[in-house]
């Protein structure tokens, strides 16, 4: 049986240790806890200690967890790949999505947000180590993207997400997470107004949060290894 309780104070413990390292204040850091494979009781847990935002990467998984936890002040955050003819769900049930990397998908979700609603949340995924199996675009391809994103008039653009690849090295771990806040930094100088860095998981927390992340997304460090 897996500690969430106590794992989700320890990782509130680190985080905030985190922001002191970088001179921030733990208050400018949301904590996602990603909860794919694991069960709405897991959620609930870390829910019952306080925790208000998921994220979730497959959709089937995450609609059928978000009936089964069921509360009102949970926020659903969708961060794994979209397809297509997935969007209307994800659109109607989640208040954010991560992983945004193409126009036709962000005008799927601007379409079919439902107007009771308020705007949905998005990050445009940046394919920061430019790797040939990530999902992302391009960097040298974000400022357009992000020029008809914020033209939606369903859809709040927020920010940038990436998820870069592996690196043990703390100072290394730093450069990929330095180039997306810089990318956001250039954008919003051009007159975009983006507050949010979704960046670093449970491998690489630290060095996201030395380089500017207002969101980390940690599943491991709170739920346990996956199966
Ligand atoms: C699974 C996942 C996470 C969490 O990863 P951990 O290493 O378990 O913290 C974060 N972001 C995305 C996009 C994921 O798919």
């Amino acid at each position: 049986m897996i500690k969430v309780t106590e794992n989700f104070r320890k990782i509130r413990d680190l985080l905030a240790k985190a922001a002191a390292d970088a001179g921030r204040s733990a208050g400018q850091i949301r904590l996602l806890a990603v909860s794919k494979t694991k069960p709405a009781a897991a959620v609930l847990e870390a829910y019952a200690a306080g925790q208000r935002d998921f994220g979730e990467n497959f959709v089937h998984e995450g609609l059928e967890k978000i009936a089964a936890v069921d509360r009102a002040d949970a926020i659903w955050h969708f961060i794994g790949r979209l397809q297509a003819n997935k969007t209307r769900s994800v659109a109607q049930h989640f208040l954010w999505v991560h992983t945004v990397d193409r126009l036709k998908i962000a005008r799927r979700l601007s379409v079919q947000r439902p107007c009771h609603a308020g705007a949905l949340n998005v990050c445009i995924e940046v394919n920061i180590d430019a790797e040939d199996n990530k999902s992302g675009v391009a960097a040298a391809e974000v400022a357009d993207l992000a020029a008809a994103v914020a033209e939606l008039p369903r859809l709040r653009l927020r920010g940038l997400m990436c998820l870069p690849a592996i690196r043990d090295d703390f100072e290394e771990q730093r450069r990929p997470f330095a180039r997306l806040r810089a990318l956001m930094e250039s954008l919003n100088r051009s007159g975009m107004q983006m507050d949010t860095l979704s960046m670093g998981m449970t491998a690489d927390y630290a060095a996201a949060i030395m380089e500017g992340a207002t969101i980390v997304r940690v599943g491991t460090a709170i739920f346990g290894a996956r199966e």
